[in-house]
């Protein structure tokens, strides 16, 4: 009796890879991570058997945020990591094996090729989700070997209505047990009189229900955000534009006081 052949690869050579990091010597102190950039789905699971324009809507991917990310990382020049797959096929922001981890069904939408087994699910976190966040970890380790100053800010957007209810905030500011960078950036967001700011809401950080923060804030004594974006407020260039700069100018303020000495661009 032979052997079984090895299990096929989840990602083709051809495919794209599980993430990206864009300017990893930028000189700013704040490290950007896109936890939910892109809707790739990869080729071998089939669109995860979804074949309307679900992808492309907010349960594939946070629409908007890999656009922000990159503009701010430019104005920043701030190092950013961006994951490669979308949130449905393994979510990069929630611990492997957690309930929402490779939902089933999604803001009401059912996921068909979500029905796996463990070592199915296994083979996903092995192929999209470990590869991202060791880049984002060995990011954050050579820094630290530096010496070098660093707070970490993930970078998100909400649709603005879910389930039939909308959503008032133009933008949230969410925090676990940290709220160095989120209480300046509240302070800062509103005394914009055209925003309406969450504080935690419409989500805040937990362990369960998070991994970016937890693990690569808060674990390593780093100063952590999440910013939510609404996403109709990504859509058009002039107003990623418009965020970008305005997310910049307020991290600057916030640095200067926070992490004195640590301003690099
Ligand atoms: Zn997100």
């Amino acid at each position: 009796m032979s052997s079984l052949p090895p299990a096929p690869s989840l990602l083709a050579p051809d495919e794209p890879p599980a993430f990206e990091v864009v300017n990893p010597d930028g000189r700013s102190s704040a490290v950007l991570l896109c936890d939910h950039a892109s809707n790739v789905v990869p080729r071998r699971l089939a669109r995860l058997g979804l074949y309307g324009d679900e992808l492309s809507q907010h349960i594939g991917w946070d629409i908007g945020a890999a656009r922000l990310s990159r503009r701010l990382s430019t104005l920043l020049d701030a190092p950013l990591v961006l994951s490669g797959y979308s949130r449905l096929v393994i979510d990069c922001n929630r611990p492997p094996g957690s309930p929402t981890s490779i939902p089933q069904i999604s803001g009401g939408v059912p996921i068909p090729g979500n029905a796996i087994d463990a070592a199915e699910a296994e083979a996903r976190a092995d192929a999209c989700f470990w590869p991202y966040h060791r880049a984002a970890a060995a990011l954050l380790d050579a820094r630290r070997e530096r010496g070098k100053s660093t707070a970490v800010l993930c970078v998100h957007s909400f649709t603005p209505s879910l389930l039939g209810e909308d959503r008032p905030w133009h933008v949230a500011v969410l925090y676990g047990r940290d709220r160095r960078l989120a209480g300046p950036f509240l302070e800062a967001l509103r005394r914009e009189p055209v925003l309406c700011v969450g504080d935690n809401q419409p989500y805040y950080v937990t362990d369960g229900g998070d991994y970016s923060i937890p693990v690569h804030g808060e674990a390593r004594g780093l100063p952590c955000v999440l910013l939510e974006i609404r996403q109709d407020g990504l859509i058009r260039d002039e107003d990623v534009e418009a965020w970008a700069q305005r997310l910049a100018r307020i991290y600057r303020e916030i640095e200067a006081a926070l992490l004195p000495g640590a301003g690099g661009a």
